[in-house]
């Protein structure tokens, strides 16, 4: 007899620590650090930061804000993005469907992913009161209209809300997504002729590209999306702007979010198209500078540091797309200020491209057993984790520290701290 099981590729931080009596401030990296003196991948996650740039967000934006789970699902970070007054969550797997209805029992569910099993839709609309639906294909629209239409889901009683996905020209992004995904114009146009006589409520939506740092990529966006709706001739509901909206990296210093907020606001009035309603599906600009990992330097050659977590834990980007996270040296007892020097890091795998170039810029005398707090990872960082290697053991902690780097005007943290 064979046995079939399942299981997650990647479990959840089994250790939850709060070190926190009931109501008493979160502590900081430092003292966590000292506390703990970690051998293991650290992972910090700072709510206050990620609240502030939600509800930052959701007040400049003049629509919906729908926080792309898939950025960062640890029920921490979504309960941030939540007490930030995000109400509205971008799910693109049946997992993070049902992550964010156990935790919100009152939240708006979308179902942004251009593909989908014909099982996460059935389950997505009969259990979990999703009626929001992208697709960018007639045979998406087809499998979307069969799975409601069982006859368990026609007991619902319920109309679909469908959004055509827009493939965009290429745009300044850190990394394009319109190859993958997105309807070509004429197909656009014969999609939203489509959907329209089944549809509860039409939408356009699209996707810049993440990490996007010129405001004029939704301008140009958003007149696509007016001239798709005007072509096809029906009416519709709902223009989503998608994510892409950036951050800052050490060597990445995008114009602050009111510019792309005033950018789409312009756009959009010069549609002339009132009745539609804006949505955002921001994932990166509310979390990034909400996590961070605190890694153990276990090696020094030279400028080549070997620390304890790497491409295959949580510093993916660090490694293929070169990132440059901004980093700190915690480390134990009174240092003399070294001079600056600049360092690349090895993970702890096997592999030759485990390898993160950087450059990281530290304290020169940084040495084994030393800390490096690496900062804005609270986007596509911890949950691009893997086992590989059997490196795959880290802690969570909830700190109060402010983000290490954040947008245009704020000052790094000290690069030094003394635990
Ligand atoms: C990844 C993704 C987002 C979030 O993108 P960011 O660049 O993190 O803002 C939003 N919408 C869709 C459909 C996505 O795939």
């Amino acid at each position: 007899m064979s046995l079939i099981e399942t299981r997650a590729a990647v479990g959840p931080l089994h250790r939850h620590i709060s070190l926190r009596p009931e109501g008493q401030a979160l502590p900081d990296v430092a003292s966590m650090v000292k506390t703990l003196r970690p051998e293991e991948p650290l992972h910090c996650i700072r709510p206050g930061v990620i609240a502030r740039a939600a509800q930052a967000f959701v007040r400049d934006f003049n629509g919906d804000v729908l926080y792309a789970v898939k950025c960062n699902p640890e029920p921490a970070v979504l309960r941030a993005v939540w007490e930030g007054g995000v109400r509205h969550f971008d799910c693109a797997s049946i997992s993070e469907v049902t992550l964010v209805r156990r935790l919100f029992p009152g939240a708006q569910i979308h179902f942004m992913h251009p593909v989908k099993s014909r099982a996460a839709i059935r389950e997505a609309w009969i259990m979990n009161g999703v009626r929001d639906f992208v697709l960018d294909s007639a045979s998406e629209l087809q499998k979307i209209r069969e799975e409601i239409a069982t006859p368990d889901a026609l007991r619902l009683n319920a109309q679909p809300g469908l959004f055509i996905r827009l493939a965009l020209p290429e745009t300044g992004a850190a990394i394009n997504l319109s190859k993958k995904f997105g309807a070509d114009f004429e197909t656009a146009v014969a999609l939203l002729r489509a959907a329209r006589p089944v549809a509860g409520k039409l939408g356009v939506a699209f996707h810049v590209g993440s990490q996007c740092m010129d405001p004029l990529a939704w301008r140009d966006a958003m007149s696509l999306a007016g001239e798709a709706i005007r072509a096809a001739g029906v009416r519709v509901d709902v223009i989503d702007v998608g994510g892409g909206f950036p951050v800052a990296y050490p060597d990445m210093d995008p114009p602050p979010l009111g510019a792309f907020m005033a950018g789409i606001d312009a756009a959009f009035d010069r549609l002339e198209m009132p009745h539609i309603k804006l949505w955002a599906e921001p994932g990166r600009a509310l979390v990034a500078g909400g996590g961070s990992v605190v890694v153990q330097v276990q090696l020094r050659k030279g400028d080549m540091l070997y620390i304890n977590d790497g491409v295959y834990g949580a510093l993916g980007d660090a490694g293929a797309l070169s990132f440059r996270f901004p980093v700190r040296l915690l480390r134990r007892g009174q240092t003399l200020g070294a001079p600056d020097a600049a360092f690349s890091f090895f993970g702890p795998s096997c592999d030759s491209l485990d390898v993160m170039n950087g450059p990281f810029i530290l304290p020169d005398d940084v040495a084994e057993g030393d800390w490096i707090e690496i900062g804005q990872l609270g986007a596509y960082g911890t949950c691009l984790r893997t086992a590989f290697n059997g490196f795959d053991r880290a802690m969570l902690v909830e700190v109060s520290d402010r983000a290490m780097l954040e947008t245009a005007g704020y000052e790094a943290m000290d690069q030094l701290a003394t635990i």
